[in-house]
């Protein structure tokens, strides 16, 4: 019996999660929640599953969430209390968290459980040195969620990485992969946030539709499995039914395939080492038929040539960046930019921020915070 604790409960990964716990209660013991400000569904979780721990972030909620649930549930609440709910101890912690938020909670989470399930790969951006770091000191299991990692973690997982030539993600290519380059001005919100194959939450999604998420995720794959950015690649492959590829010297690739739905990734990673029923069928290749690759189109998605600029200079350019597409995700999220704008606000940031010194986390978090207040 494994307990857990899900970091980001109510967003989309993290009820993927509670669907597969809910399947397996002689495997799973869900001890803890951490929601950001959905209070609804967080009481209704707690209370159907009957969670010890649960803690929402934002802090006004507090009372209302402590009236809610049974008065022997341990609530807390606001910044400091993400943190206290972070350092209770799981075997294994999905950190579920969206973007730079995740990364405190992240932190603290490593020295509290067994294995680190990590979703939150804004935080392996911006602070994968020193998260892997820690959970090497506290002997600390990194399984990733996200479906290109979980791949390449599984065909990476019998080979010497002396023999491995180079990883390789896919990406399906977003909702915009065939749109007229001059239609791109008048991609709306609505359109950027349906994408063709993955549900997810919007700022995957948005960072989807403008290949930042494939940016962030060579970054990601680069420092969880320390490769060098000349190694990790990225494809485009528009039925995302494979997920990851490793190639070999003797001229072989394995390549990990599956539907393009989140619980198995995510029940790998909480079952981890063993595999879990999770209710996605096995691929039908025959129906399938046929699977197509291509490059990226750079000139189409600005935002990917970025993010491999940036794994290629240091940790200074990597946490500029994940803090200045947040920026610019609320600010196309809030209609004060349009889609084409994306690139552009991260790149006039990257162009204009003053160089930093970073070693700690506090480093890492004021210099996010500084990026996202200043423009
Ligand atoms: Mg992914």
């Amino acid at each position: 019996m494994k307990s857990i604790s899900i970091h980001g409960a109510t967003g989309s990964i993290g009820l993927n999660a509670i669907d597969i716990i809910k399947r397996h209660p002689d495997r799973f013991n869900l001890r803890v929640l951490i929601g950001g400000s959905k209070i609804a569904p967080l009481v209704q979780l707690a209370k159907e599953m009957n969670i010890p721990y649960v803690a929402i972030a934002d802090q006004t909620q507090y009372k209302a969430l402590k009236e809610a649930l049974p008065t022997d549930t341990t609530v807390f609440a606001g910044e400091s209390g993400v943190l206290e709910a972070s350092a209770l101890n799981v075997d294994v912690c999905l950190a579920a968290i969206t973007g730079s938020a995740g990364i405190r909670p992240t932190y603290t989470a490593l020295s509290h459980c067994k294995s680190l399930a990590i979703a939150n790969k804004e935080s392996i951006v911006a602070a994968g040195e020193q998260i892997l770091a820690k959970a090497k000191q506290c002997g600390t299991q990194i399984i990733p969620v996200d479906s290109e990692h979980s791949a390449v973690f599984q065909v990476l997982r019998s080979d010497k990485l002396d023999d491995l030539e180079s990883v390789t993600i896919t990406a399906s290519g977003g909702p915009f992969r065939t749109l007229p380059i001059e239609q791109f001005s008048s991609i709306t919100k609505e359109m950027a946030l349906k994408h063709p194959n993955w549900a997810m939450g919007p700022k995957n999604t948005i960072d989807s539709a403008t290949l930042m998420n494939k940016g962030l995720e060579i970054i990601e794959a680069a420092l969880l499995f320390n490769l060098s950015a000349n190694k990790v690649k990225a494809i485009v492959h528009p039925q995302s039914i494979i997920h990851g590829m490793s190639s070999y010297v003797d001229g072989t690739t394995l390549a990990h395939l599956s539907l393009p739905d989140m619980r198995t990734p995510i029940s790998y990673a909480l079952g981890y080492p063993e595999r879990t029923t999770c209710d996605v069928p096995t691929l039908d290749l025959i129906k399938l038929a046929t699977l197509t690759f291509e490059a990226p189109d750079h000139q189409r998605f600005p935002c990917l040539k970025i993010a491999e600029d940036c794994l290629r200079a240091d940790q200074f350019h990597r946490i500029v960046m994940n803090a200045a597409n947040e920026l610019a995700f609320n600010k196309f999220m809030n209609n004060e930019i349009h889609f084409t704008q994306i690139p552009e606000v991260i790149y006039d940031i990257l162009e204009s921020a003053k160089p930093h010194r970073i070693n700690t986390i506090s480093d890492i978090i004021s210099l996010d915070n500084l990026i996202r207040g200043e423009i």
